[in-house]
């Protein structure tokens, strides 16, 4: 059960992007993660990619994984798509190169690898990049994923749209009773907004069949140092003080040092969730056409991963 994992206070949860739609590296993704131990991914909210993570667990030899599925409100980076405007563009492709998901090559964007994480907006020169949300239409979109079989929903509570939030968070209550993951940050919320809006929404849910996920800098991940994770263990420490009956993640900027400091600033959560750093550590390898078949490329990153997933243990 994800709870058993949870209360064990050493979930590992891989995040693959909630607007990472690229079925084949997901599948790539899983397998390797959880070869190497992971049992809790975060998938965007599609079909497709959930048969490519369960394709990933065969591969794996793993039967005891659990899939959350990410959903947000319109304009939330995690449901963003980059665009480039072409009558600005200068073709100077700066954008290319910090792409970590290898979404925009010539400042053409791959809309379905693209993960809406803004560093392509903030190097252009000229102004050009800008972003799309693309929302989805949960009523259309998580009953045929519930009927799939998923174990936990994660919503991106962010932004100021409290009608809209609370809107949606009841809506997915209603049509799904496995565990909810409420994912948000203090972004552009006070201390005390976030934490009203964390009780608000958890409130009426059972004890322990909520997860905060509290969200440092959202995938602001990629350097492994105490400064990129800071946030995120800022934002657990205030979710942390309030006592509620949920459960705790970090995400958000996480790395190898993310338990570390969390311990050391007396964070008591039930896990770490990784995204950027985790997927960044093996992009080398997955991004090998023959991953899968390399069985000496594929041992390689299951070293890198665990050495991931060992640092995020908070009971160490
Ligand atoms: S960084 Fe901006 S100007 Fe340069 S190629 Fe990309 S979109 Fe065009
Ligand atoms: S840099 Fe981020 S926002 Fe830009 S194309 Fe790549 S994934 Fe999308």
């Amino acid at each position: 059960m994800l709870k058993d994992l949870l209360d064990a206070k050493k979930c590992f949860k891989l995040v693959c992007g909630a607007g990472n739609e690229d079925a084949n590296v997901v599948e790539k993704l899983v397998a390797l993660y959880a070869k190497a131990g992971c049992r809790f991914f975060d998938l965007s909210a599609s079909e497709e990619v959930i048969d490519a993570a369960k394709r990933g667990f065969e591969f794996a030899k793993v039967n005891d994984a659990y899939l959350c599925v990410s959903v947000g409100i319109k304009n939330d980076p995690h449901v963003n798509k980059a665009v480039v405007d072409y009558e600005k563009c200068i073709s100077c492709y700066s954008c290319d190169s910090v792409c970590p998901q290898g979404a925009i090559k010539y400042a053409k964007v791959k809309k379905f690898k693209c993960i809406g994480c803004g560093r392509c907006a903030k190097i252009c020169p000229k102004g050009a990049i800008s972003y799309v949300s693309e929302e989805k239409d949960l009523s259309e979109v998580l009953p045929p994923l519930i009927s799939k079989g998923i174990d936990c929903i994660e919503f991106h509570a962010m932004g100021l749209n409290n009608e809209e939030i609370e809107q949606k968070w009841n809506y997915i209550n209603e049509i799904f009773d496995g565990i909810l993951s409420l994912c948000t940050s203090r972004g552009k919320l006070s201390d005390e907004k976030l934490v009203e809006r964390v009780k608000k929404l958890t409130g009426t849910r059972a004890p322990y069949t909520t997860i905060v996920q509290a969200d440092g800098f959202p995938m602001s991940g990629g350097q492994d140092d105490y400064k990129t994770t800071l946030q995120a263990v800022a934002t657990a420490e205030i979710i942390q003080n309030e006592n509620l009956p949920v459960y705790l993640l970090l995400s958000g900027g996480t790395n190898s040092k993310t338990a570390e400091l969390a311990k050391m600033c007396g964070i008591n959560a039930n896990g770490v969730s990784v995204g950027s750093f985790a997927r960044k550590i093996v992009k080398k390898y997955v991004e090998r056409e023959d991953f899968l078949r390399n069985k000496f490329a594929f041992e390689d990153a299951v070293k890198i991963a665990e050495k991931l997933i060992n640092s995020c243990n908070i009971t160490n």
